[in-house]
């Protein structure tokens, strides 16, 4: 059962790890998905959030596919 990729482990996994950027950024439009959907991504994956909030970066990403995603939500 080694299939789970490297990144989404260290997420699930015990912990506060930060992400690397590039971490994050893989796992942005599942966490955005979460978000949109009213799921508690926060809890979901614990990881992001304090990359988020410690990233502007990152942060700004974040927003900007939130609001595409729930634009297309929104359209549907
Ligand atoms: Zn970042």
């Amino acid at each position: 059962m080694t299939d789970t990729p490297r990144a989404l482990r260290r997420i699930l996994g015990p912990g506060e790890q930060e992400l690397s950027c590039e971490e994050c950024f893989e796992l942005l439009d599942s966490y955005v998905d979460l978000e949109a959907a009213g799921v508690d991504a926060g809890q979901a994956m614990p990881g992001m959030w304090p990359h988020l909030l410690g990233c502007p970066a990152c942060a700004d990403e974040h927003d900007a596919l939130l609001e595409l995603v729930r634009d297309d939500e929104r359209s549907r």
